[in-house]
């Protein structure tokens, strides 16, 4: 039988060694749950409004939000994990006009996008009780995913389908035409390698002497527990600027994230975050003052972004058994659960469809 690794257990790795045929393959997980973005993340699934211009992009993250009803279905994701919430999106009266007439236009190819409404200031506080009566604009396709739930339920699926997961950081180096992944077990041999580590996936790539064009990002978030235990009930609001309200199960409020491009693999949680979320966040609740007597802890992971902030995805150019994906960014929930499905559909059937989402692999890739 085929051994595949897969080293990185974010919803790229997790994603995919659910789908892969283990009637086929003998596959091993390695994750070392360091700095995961996955775990951290604020969750929002709600790409159509977006005003990156890369088309290749947007095609991606398009399908991406397409492909969630299926990833329910085939992985059985209940309410707590995902729930199609609806979004508020909140900008100046113009910008709420134009983004309507955007919606309407990509809704043609995206019919996911659900229903598109123009919310009274009256309509939005109805909507989410916590806001101050404000205009927004309402899509009810968007949805919120919680990353942390997801890979726990997924690790879980993972033991029936028999894939062994280690735990632990590990490095990579071929002989011959095998890959051996080696950690504090020894070595194992592997026939075929699939890379989703993040932004680590620099270092991995080094050790065998390629240049990957990635970097990390901080982000950071605030998880409030707030005494509104029907907050499932409330759709995600896009605030402007660089806060989100992001309302999930018992009462469980998100606000974030930031993106900080200088802190690289820091992971501690900072004041200063906390007091920008907050300034952030505030002018757009009816009362701001509660925020100070919710309960709250900080969420801290690290983003992987290329030098165009797109993400790639294919076989390593020369290496056909090595497969690298990563460069997420801030979109990875929504784009990393259908990168994994594309790359074990090409490992089950050979068919490869993921070339037209990005640019060769070969831009991102070089030999040192
Ligand atoms: C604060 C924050 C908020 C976000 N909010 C959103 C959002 O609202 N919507 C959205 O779509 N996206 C969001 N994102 C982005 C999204 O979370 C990421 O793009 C996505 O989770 C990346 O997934 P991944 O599988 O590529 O990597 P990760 O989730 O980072 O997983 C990589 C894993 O590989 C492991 N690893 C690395 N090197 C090794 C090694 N050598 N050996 C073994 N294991 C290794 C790491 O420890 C880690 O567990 C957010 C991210 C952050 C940080």
């Amino acid at each position: 039988m085929e051994k595949i690794a897969v080293i990185g257990g974010g919803i790229i790795g997790m994603t995919l060694a659910n789908y892969l045929d283990t009637s086929k393959f003998e596959v091993t997980l390695f994750d070392a749950k360091e700095g995961q973005a996955t775990r951290a993340s604020a969750g929002i699934i709600s790409p159509w409004l977006s005003k990156r211009r890369n088309k290749q992009w947007y095609q991606l993250a398009k399908d991406g939000a397409a492909f969630f009803p299926k990833l329910i279905q085939d992985l059985a994701l209940d309410d707590s994990i995902y729930k199609q919430s609806g979004t508020l999106i909140f900008r100046t009266k113009e910008a709420l006009e134009d983004l309507a007439a955007l919606a309407e236009e990509r809704k043609k190819e995206a019919p996911e996008i659900g229903d598109i409404s123009l919310l009274s200031a009256e309509e939005t506080a109805k909507a989410l009780p916590l806001l101050k009566p404000t205009p927004s604009l309402f899509v009810s396709g968007g949805g919120r995913l919680d990353g942390h739930a997801y890979l726990s339920h997924l690790a879980a699926r993972l033991e029936q389908k028999r894939v062994q997961v280690v735990s632990e950081r590990v490095q990579l180096r071929k002989k011959a035409t095998q890959w051996l992944v080696s950690g504090t077990f020894g070595h194992k041999s592997f026939d075929r390698v699939i890379l989703a580590p993040g932004p680590s996936l620099k270092p991995l790539l080094e050790e065998i002497g390629i240049c990957a064009d990635i970097r990390p990002q901080k982000g950071q978030l605030i998880v409030f527990q707030t005494p509104y235990l029907h907050s499932q009930e409330w759709p995600v609001a896009m605030l402007e600027g660089e806060a989100d309200f992001i309302p999930f199960n018992n009462g469980t409020i998100l606000v974030g994230a930031t993106h900080e491009n200088d802190a690289r693999w820091d992971l501690a949680p900072t004041e200063a975050a906390y007091q920008q979320l907050i300034q952030n966040t505030a002018p757009f609740l009816t009362d701001s003052d509660q925020l100070a007597t919710w309960t709250h802890t900080m969420r801290v992971g690290t983003r992987a972004y290329t030098s165009d902030f797109a993400p790639f995805f294919a076989p390593v150019p020369e290496e056909p058994t090595l497969i690298a994906a990563s460069g997420l960014g801030s979109s990875g929930l929504t784009t990393g659960p259908y990168i994994g499905y594309l790359i074990a559909d090409y490992l089950n059937t050979g068919t490869w469809r993921g070339e037209h989402y990005q640019k060769p692999i070969g831009t991102y890739l070089s030999r040192i």
